[in-house]
């Protein structure tokens, strides 16, 4: 099939055709002639399939007549972040090459004023995270009554970060009679409520199941035992080992865990950025650029910043941690393996993982195959168990030889019993420094922990920290206070 027998104007062909695509996708073909007709459309898609382009063509068209008014945008376009809102920009900007649109942006992390002037300018597009938009609303810089079409993109992500009040309160604000274009990955109840709600007769494409990922993605899955210092060398090794790596995306659960992969990465001489929610808007679209240009080769990333990007071309992804909802794996997958190109995917499950592993692998309807020796489930819960009892019975044993809160005792028992952790990583798990001393021996500054408190490195620290030895200042007796008379 090709663009031209789908009713996109001349001016839209033309900039399909410089863009280098020369078929629609299936969304694409599905979606594309009902935009154009007016009618309403719910697409159940992932990222990945075109679902971008399957709105921004037949919008771009349809923008063709008519002007846009003060204060008064004619489209409004929600992204659940800000990475996404700025993708949609540029595919209006791509796309739309041949036009004179005013494209707006509106989202968080950059300032008012610039986006105010765009909004006074009158906006044929605005494309718009939900909180920054409804700050606008408030501040009555902006009537939504000129919209004609709504298109909310990515709604089950904005049920994941708890948008949907701010979605239904923004789609009561634009008139009845808009078209309205819903696109989800996934269609749990919640979201089946909302189209129920503020759609009409919506035409329904759905082009691939949910939770099917692309067979242009080779997966694998490598056991490594699930201390964080371990799981970051089987890393390494896969990086250095991976076939034909040109950038990877590694996916850590936690955004502290990024900073910590990040800072070790670095000190390997990696060449790698992070990507994470606490960013501001400029370290982060810098971050992507580096990464899009390629003068960074692996960015470490979490799942809030990394969704849904639009990396033409990322030849690898690993997954540092399992993911903890199954779905989340397949959209991490699908950042590698887009538009048809060759991917591979990699995850380091420990013993922990069992049931994410097995709930990864009924979601994606197939067992992940094992790059060398399978992960032994049983025997890593048996070695846990035994861990705990060590760690249970050295307690015990320690318990009665700690002597016990003696008020002048305090200031120093607190030096003690505080982790050596490199600055900036405060949140690391503790660090023996007999495995990886190297990192211990890193120059570093004092640490403020979370509390805020100010604390000195103490050199029995770690000898305590495993209860073999007591400092002999606990040892010590204490003088009794003299009385004053
Ligand atoms: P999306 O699902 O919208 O994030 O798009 C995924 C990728 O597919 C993007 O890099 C698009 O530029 C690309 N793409 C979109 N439509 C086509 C097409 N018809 N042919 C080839 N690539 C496409």
């Amino acid at each position: 099939m090709s663009f031209s027998t789908l009713g996109l104007s001349e001016k839209v062909l033309a900039a399909v055709e410089t863009s280098g695509y020369t078929e629609p996708t299936a969304i694409q073909a599905a979606a594309i002639p009902y935009v154009l007709e007016r009618r309403d459309v719910l697409g159940i898609a992932q990222t990945g399939t075109g679902k971008t382009a399957s709105f921004t063509l037949p919008m771009i068209t349809l923008l063709e007549k008519g002007r846009a008014r003060a204060r008064m945008p004619r489209t409004l376009i929600l992204e659940p972040t800000r990475e996404l809102a700025a993708q949609v920009e540029d595919n209006f900007n791509r796309y739309g090459a041949n036009h004179k649109l005013n494209v707006a942006l509106l989202i968080g992390g950059v300032s008012f004023a610039e986006q105010d002037r765009k909004l006074e300018r009158g906006a044929d597009v605005l494309i718009a995270t939900p909180g920054r938009l409804l700050d606008h609303f408030e501040r009555g810089k902006l009537l939504l009554q000129g919209v004609e079409i709504l298109v909310i993109d990515e709604a089950d992500r904005m049920l994941d970060m708890g948008f949907i009040p701010d979605i239904e309160r923004i789609c009561k604000l634009i008139p009845f009679t808009r078209q309205t274009l819903f696109f989800s990955a996934t269609m749990p109840t919640e979201i089946q409520r909302l189209t129920d709600t503020f759609l009409q007769n919506p035409a329904q494409i759905e082009v691939a199941k949910n939770s099917v990922t692309a067979d242009t993605v080779t997966q694998r899955i490598a056991a490594s035992d699930s201390e964080d210092y371990d799981k970051r060398a089987k890393l390494r090794e896969l990086i250095e080992g991976a076939e034909d790596l040109q950038n990877a995306i590694v996916f850590c659960n936690r955004k502290r865990d990024v900073a910590t992969l990040l800072r070790s990465l670095i000190r390997h001489e990696f060449s790698v950025g992070g990507l994470h929610g606490d960013m501001d808007q400029r370290s982060r679209m810098t971050m992507l650029d580096n990464f899009k240009k390629g003068t960074i080769k692996v960015l470490v990333a979490s799942d809030v910043a990394a969704r849904g990007l639009d990396i033409p071309s990322v030849s690898h992804v690993f997954n540092f941690d399992l993911p903890i909802h199954s779905e989340d794996y397949v959209h991490r997958i699908g950042r590698t393996g887009r538009a048809g190109r060759e991917g591979t995917a990699i995850s380091i499950v420990t013993g922990k993982d069992e049931k994410a592993l097995k709930a990864i692998n009924e979601t994606i309807g197939k067992e992940l195959e094992w790059i060398g020796e399978p992960m032994d489930f049983t025997a890593a819960a048996e070695e846990r168990k035994s861990r705990r009892r060590t760690a249970r019975n050295d307690k015990s044993k320690a318990r009665p030889r700690k002597v016990k809160a003696e008020p002048q005792e305090t200031p120093e028992i607190q030096a003690v019993a505080v982790e050596v952790v490199p600055a900036g990583l405060e949140e690391q798990p503790t660090v023996s420094a007999a495995v990886e001393p190297q990192r211990i021996a890193e120059p570093q500054s004092p640490v403020r922990p979370r509390g805020g408190r100010r604390v000195a490195v103490q050199k029995d620290e770690a000898i305590f920290r495993n209860a073999s030895h007591i400092p002999a200042f606990l040892l010590r007796g204490t003088r009794p206070k003299v009385q004053s008379r």
